[in-house]
Formats: structure tokens, sequence, C-alpha cells
């Protein structure tokens, strides 16, 4: 208890604390603290989470199925309504087979340590079973946490970096490798620049794997996300995700070729270990998938509220980082104003915490608003007016 209550004097000392608020709902408009405030910091992008469809698929599945899903996939929890969720995300992203995890969490820190710290079935060379990590700067802890779990080597390029990448892989040549990286990163709102990658895996012979949780449903001409985008469908090897943002819901996913599935279905320890994710997860994620399918209007009014809300920024003066993304990192910088600059919008009726040290750099810190395709442009408008009178008093513009 001595170890945790200095650590907790330090944080407290430093006011690194998060203030974690109390949420009302998931929609544009929300209670917080008592309060209703416009809602701007969900992952909720497409506004699924409160789609009549997908509500109503999920409660047609808790009634058939239960509350939930009662054991691991490898005992009693192997519902149908999983093997044909994993039928419908291998279709969608056009690719062989598709197995879901209970998060994109556990997900990614089940397929890591599955492909980087393999059973030995036979006599392997001293190269070989030392394989390595080629990982992002920028990645999700959760990689990072998969990387640790894998026992491998890890070995970090910088952020988008291709001649650093390919450096590191020259140097390790004659070793197993896996190159990692997110898809969207959603702290720099940037695109990993995956047809290079490809090209990079191909000539030093690496395995590829990608993070698709902000891509998903949100890039690419039919949402299919940052290889649907780059039109690179069926050249990763592995390639996960979460339906708990653009999707609306909650779980991981990784699909690729039925080779690859039929592995990790079978060594990602989550999906052994960890009981089956609840039917009416599964449910309201099939739904979600079929409404990102049929219907365009949603992505497309998303991108138009993206654009507008980003214009407008920029035409107030405010420092927007990343390109080509959904998500608006405003740069502020100290993380005191920071804190100061997400307080007023409160005060003044928007819900968008500061993101700052140590989840971004110091003197770095961001307020990150993510719009949703259901915001009106009244709500914009309230937003933009709010910035620009906070942005003023805060010598932000
Ligand atoms: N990968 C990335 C890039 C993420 O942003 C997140 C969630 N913040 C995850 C994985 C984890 O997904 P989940 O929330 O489904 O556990």
């Amino acid at each position: 208890m001595k170890k945790i209550r200095e650590i907790l004097n330090f944080i407290d000392k430093n006011e690194l604390y998060p203030e974690i608020k109390t949420v009302d709902g998931t929609n544009t408009e929300v209670v917080v603290n008592g309060k209703k405030v416009l809602n701007f910091c969900s992952l909720n992008y497409l506004g699924l989470a409160n789609n009549p469809k997908v509500i109503e698929a999920a409660i047609e599945a808790i009634k058939k199925y239960g509350a939930g899903s009662s054991g691991s996939r490898f005992l009693s929890g192997n519902l149908e309504i999983h093997e044909k969720l994993e039928k419908r995300i291998a279709d969608f992203k056009k690719e062989e087979a598709g197995l879901i995890f209970q998060t994109g969490y556990t997900a990614n820190i089940g397929i890591i340590s599955a492909i980087m710290n393999p059973p030995k079935v036979s006599p392997i060379s001293f190269l070989e079973r030392r394989g390595i990590i080629l990982s992002d700067e920028l990645n999700h802890a959760s990689i990072i946490e998969g990387c640790r779990l894998a026992k491998a080597e890890k070995i970090i390029y910088k952020h988008r970096d291709m001649n650093d990448l390919e450096q590191k892989l020259k140097k390790h040549k004659n070793r197993r490798k896996l190159i990692i990286t997110d898809g969207v990163f959603s702290m720099d709102a940037d695109i990993a620049p995956l047809p290079e990658i490809v090209e990079l895996a191909k000539k030093y012979n690496a395995l590829t794997m990608i993070d698709e949780a902000h891509s998903t449903g949100v890039l690419g001409n039919t949402g299919r996300g940052t290889t649907e985008y780059f039109h690179i469908e069926g050249q990763i090897d592995i390639v996960m995700g979460t339906f708990s943002k653009a999707i609306g819901a909650l779980g991981g996913y990784v699909v690729g070729s039925n080779e690859m599935i039929r592995y990790l279905r079978i060594s990602a320890k989550p999906n052994m270990f960890s009981v089956a994710m609840p039917p009416c997860l599964a449910g309201a994620i099939i739904a979600a998938l079929d409404e990102i399918e049929n219907n365009n209007e949603l992505r497309k009014k998303l991108w138009e509220n993206v654009n507008y809300l980003k214009i407008n920024l920029q035409k107030l003066g405010f420092k927007i980082l990343g390109k080509g993304t959904q998500i608006i990192p405003v740069l502020i910088g100290e993380e005191k104003k920071a804190i100061k600059a997400s307080k007023l919008l409160f005060e003044k009726g928007v819900f968008s915490p500061c993101v700052r040290w140590p989840a971004v750099p110091k003197k770095r810190s961001i307020i990150r608003f993510t719009v949703m395709a259901t915001h009106t442009k009244e709500q914009i408008d309230k937003l933009l007016q709010v910035c620009e009178e906070i942005g003023h008093s805060l010598n932000i513009i």
C-alpha cells in the first residue's frame, strides 16, 4: 500500500488524476454531471449506438439467447449468432474469414502474442526464434500491451516514417518480423501509409498487421476502412478492429485468410479463456454493419459535419492537427490552458474533455473534437460560437 499511496500522492500533486464525468447517454445531446450539454467527444461517429434498428436487433438477440453467452467459445458459448457475425465481418471487410473478441483491447493482446509467441512444434533456428515486432511509435496502448505479452523484441519506428521502418527492417532481415500500425491514429488524426508498408513487408519478408479501430465504418468509399481507402483489401496479413466506435457497440475482430484465422482461433488466449461476447452485442453489430452497407447517407453526413467544423475552426484561427480523418484535435499546448479550455467549454454547454500528458507529449495538450453523423448544423454552429469566445479569452486565437 505504501507504493500505491506514493503514486497517488504524485498524481494528486501534479493534478493528473482525470476528472471522470457521469454521462446519461450516448447521443449528440447528453446530461453530464446533471448539466445538459452538446456531446462533441463521442466515438459513436455514425450515431449507430442510438439507431432504432440496431437497438431492436440487440433486444431480439437478448430475447432469443439471454443476457450473456454462458461460456467460452470452446465450451458452451459458441452461439450461432457469433458465427454469423464472424462471417458478416469477413464479408464486410472483403476477407476470407473472421474471428471476434470480447473487446478490441483483448483482440490486440491475444493476436499479437499468438503470432509472435507461438507454440513450439518443431526445432527452430536461433534467429527465427528471436522474432521482432516493428511498431509505429504512436500505436494504441492495446498494441503496446500485446507486444509486451508476446515477449518478442519490440522495435519502434518513427511515426509514419517509412525510411526509418526500412532501415530497421534491413538491419533485422534474417529474423521473423511483424509490422504493426494503427490505420487511423486517434490522437494525431492521421492515416498510416499502408501501401508503402505493404511494399516494404514484401521486400523484407515481414508479416503485416493493422488496427482498424477508428477507420471501420468511416474511411473508404463504402466505409470498409483503411484497406478500402487505399484499395489494398486482401494485402494485409492481419486486419483487426473494434466494434466500439463507428459500429456503436463493443467487441473486437480480426479478419484475414482462412489459414490465419484458423490459427488465431485456437491460439489467441482471450478466445479460449474468457467468456464469449454477449449475444445482444453480436445482434447489434450485425444490424449496424447492415446499416453501414445500406445507408451511405450516414457516412456522407458524418464527413459533411467533419469538414464543416474543421474549416470553420481553422477560419477562426485554431490549429488543427492531422489530415484526412474524422477526428479533429485542436492544439492548445500548455496543460493548464487545456484544462481551463475544457472547463470553459463545459460551462458554456459543450462536453469535450482535454487530452494531455501522458496521453500526448508535454505542452502538446489538445481538445479532441469528434462529430457524429447525427449532429445538426445548429449544434455545430453553437460549438463554433463557444470556441470563438474561449479562443479569444484564453489567447488561443
Ligand atoms: N485500438 C485502438 C486504435 C483504439 O483506439 C482502441 C480503443 N480506444 C482499441 C484498440 C481498443 O478497443 P476497445 O475499446 O474495443 O477495447
